[in-house]
């Protein structure tokens, strides 16, 4: 039991950076909601190994300076053992708020965004 959604707990979102913002996280609603979506369908535990970033920790990581990570509206989400990126992006398709957001696979785990200015897809 979450305390942002039945799955998601807040503290899985926050900024994992050491000395920026104190683990802050601010979390859009359109972001759980489509995850708590994705929870439900695939009936697995999903493991957020990256939510919120503050520009700080998101310039440490050399993430994109524009990232959805620093507006609460991305989570990179680790694939469960037994699931590819490709399956766990193509369940993500199908929710409205992802599939008019952003998508990207990766070798173990894909992003997720609600981006609202225009769908995104890359693979890495
Ligand atoms: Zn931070
Ligand atoms: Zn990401």
């Amino acid at each position: 039991m979450g305390d942002l959604s039945r799955n998601f707990d807040r503290s899985e979102f926050a900024c994992k950076g050491k000395d920026c913002c104190d683990h802050s996280v601010p979390v859009h609603p359109d972001l759980i909601e489509a995850l708590q979506t994705l929870r439900d369908g695939i009936g697995r535990p999903l493991s957020i190994t990256s939510g919120f970033r503050c520009r700080r920790h998101n310039a440490a990581i050399g993430g994109e300076e524009d990232s959805f990570h620093t507006l609460g509206m991305a989570a990179d989400v680790a694939c469960p053992d037994g699931i590819s990126p490709e399956y766990l992006a193509a369940l993500a398709e199908g929710i409205d708020l992802f599939h008019s957001g952003g998508i990207g696979v990766y070798p173990s785990w894909v992003h997720l965004d609600v981006r609202k200015n225009g769908k995104a897809r890359w693979r890495k």
